[in-house]
């Protein structure tokens, strides 16, 4: 963490801002706990300009120890928050879904979270990790670089429809392309699974619009915040202003998002990001606590 950034000075802010709307806390979606060396790899990828960022740069703010950054969250009243994991390549899924196990058992605001790849023996692990009590998955197709419609993830995306277990889905062309990255494989998949979960990650950057029509079109499908309408991502991926009585329309199937502590701004500028949207208070409540409380059953 830079000394300049004063995250207790933040925390009040970002407490002021959930009492303001009658709040219990927040229900962030898109957070991120790893393995240290895996987090610190990815830390190196944003320094170094990587393929993550698009070659924007990127400075983390929360760069910190595992136990600052959960001090951090809950200062914030995050009262419930994922730990993605994403493999890059096959035979990493299993190791990870073992490590975020561990730490959502000794983290109880942690919502326990795994990962797959399409590889095989997909299937058997992503059973095992529905049976030991994940509540969310995270698909990676930009850093995997893996097609989502591939027949090896079928029976998983089966599976996982059929529990009722969101995941999580990089799936936008933001803020960098992969292979396989925009709305045509994941609405292959959709087509065979109209009942998945899934969230779909930066409200699909920047392909916005077709990915609220799969929204619109699938009732499962909801989108996260992450990153979306703060004055990093208007640089480089504006939201479309045509587009936002669309995001009235699913006030019940947007979720917060932030990627914390992968951010290059402060934690509140997400939230100010939303409330400046002006779709009321009734939507950020929603956005911010309520929709996520309710997906995941929280009390
Ligand atoms: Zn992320």
């Amino acid at each position: 963490m830079t000394e300049a950034h004063d995250w207790v000075g933040e925390a009040v802010a970002v407490r002021r801002f959930q009492e303001r709307l009658g709040l219990p806390g927040l229900v962030d979606v898109h957070v991120h706990f790893m393995p240290e060396n895996v987090l610190r790899k990815v830390w190196d990828y944003f320094d170094a300009l990587g393929p993550l960022t698009g070659g924007v740069e990127w400075p983390i703010t929360y760069r910190a120890e595992e136990t600052e950054r959960l001090a951090v969250l809950r200062d914030f009243g995050v009262r419930a928050f994922t730990s993605m994991v994403y493999p890059h390549k096959e035979e990493m899924a299993r190791w990870l879904n073992g490590w975020a196990a561990g730490f959502a058992r000794r983290t109880p605001d942690c919502l326990h979270t795994s990962t797959l790849f399409p590889e095989p023996g997909v299937e058997s692990y992503v059973r095992e990790a529905i049976e030991s009590g994940a509540r969310v998955f995270k698909a990676h197709v930009q850093v995997g670089a893996y097609d989502p419609a591939d027949d090896l993830l079928d029976p998983a995306w089966g599976l996982l429809a059929e529990a009722g277990v969101p995941v999580v889905i990089h799936c936008g062309s933001g803020p960098a392309p992969g292979k396989y990255t925009g709305p045509e494989r994941v609405e292959r998949v959709l087509a065979r699974h109209p009942r998945l979960r899934l969230i779909v990650a930066h409200m699909g950057m920047p392909e916005y619009e077709d990915f609220l029509t799969l929204a619109e079109r699938y009732q499962e499908v909801r989108l996260d915040t992450t990153m979306a309408f703060t004055d990093f991502a208007d640089r480089f991926a504006p939201f479309p202003p045509d587009a936002l009585s669309r995001l009235s329309g699913l006030a019940d199937r947007v979720l917060l998002g932030s990627d914390f502590p992968n951010i290059p701004y402060p934690y509140v500028h997400q939230l100010e990001a939303l409330e400046r949207l002006g779709l009321g208070d009734g939507w950020l409540r929603g956005v911010c606590h309520d929709n996520g409380a309710r997906l995941f059953g929280l009390e």
